[in-house]
């Protein structure tokens, strides 16, 4: 884990023993579920230290003081629990919820943080869509963090109604982030947000390519949004 330990030392963050441990276990599980099912395209070493795990922890640049605090996030999409878990295993203190809407995903997500230790995890099975309306998920969360989902345009009417008023959404990007910037402002302001940032990251073990966008919460969310499952990607709002 030597490219974690360096990495995440550049963030700021010194791993303990038992973080490395989980890191390992996480390591070792995802590779040996890929063997009987898609995960991640990612499985090397040094791939998953940078690409998964790295990557996963550069949202802790936005988060200033909350990063001390018990403060409630939400992963929409998470896949194998990127960013979410690893953002957990360094600050043990969140509460978090990890939305997927793929069963054998979910099962994995259930299994590894088992297998972590970290049982405080909610995990759900289902759409961003859907989740987004049952009263007890929306608008309830400080942090809302998604990567590799969906273009902005479309994701942030599935992130920005579980978002409460006062918090952000952080979205992880590669690529051209000015062209998507553009394409956003209108349905950023139509589901209550304001976009504060869009941040660089500067760690050389990522490249030039990756960029934080941060969407504060400033107004609730009409109620019609998120709409149907598929809406949002069939017609992203304009
Ligand atoms: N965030 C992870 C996974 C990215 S792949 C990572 O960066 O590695 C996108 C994931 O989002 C898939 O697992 C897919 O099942 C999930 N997903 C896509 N649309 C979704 C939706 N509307 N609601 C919930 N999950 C969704």
């Amino acid at each position: 884990m030597e490219l974690l330990i360096a990495g995440a030392r550049k963030l700021g963050y010194e791993l303990s023993q038992r973080q490395l441990e989980q890191f390992s276990v996480y390591y070792r599980e995802l590779v040996d579920w890929n063997r009987r099912f898609n995960l991640t395209a990612i499985t090397d070493y040094e791939g998953v230290q940078i690409r998964h795990f790295l990557d996963s922890l550069t949202v802790t640049l936005v988060l200033g003081p909350l990063t001390g605090t018990s403060f409630w996030a939400i992963d929409v999409g998470t896949g194998a629990g990127f960013p979410g878990v690893p953002l957990k295993i360094i600050l043990p203190g969140i509460r978090l919820t990890l939305l997927e809407a793929t069963a054998k995903k979910a099962d994995f997500l259930r299994h590894v943080t088992g297998m972590l230790g970290i049982h405080d995890v909610q995990i759900i099975t289902g759409r961003a869509e859907e989740v987004a309306h049952l009263s007890e998920y929306r608008e309830k969360f400080h942090v809302v963090l998604s990567r590799a989902v969906a273009p902005l345009p479309v994701l942030v009417e599935l992130t920005l109604p579980f978002c409460a008023i006062g918090g952000c959404f952080i979205a992880q990007k590669s690529g051209n982030v000015d062209q998507e910037s553009e394409h956003v402002s209108g349905a950023i302001r139509i589901l209550g947000g304001s976009l504060r940032e869009v941040k660089r990251i500067e760690l050389e073990e990522l490249g030039k390519d990756r960029y934080l966008f941060i969407i504060d919460k400033i107004l609730p969310t009409p109620p019609r949004y998120p709409r149907r499952p598929g809406m949002p990607a069939k017609r992203p709002i304009t």
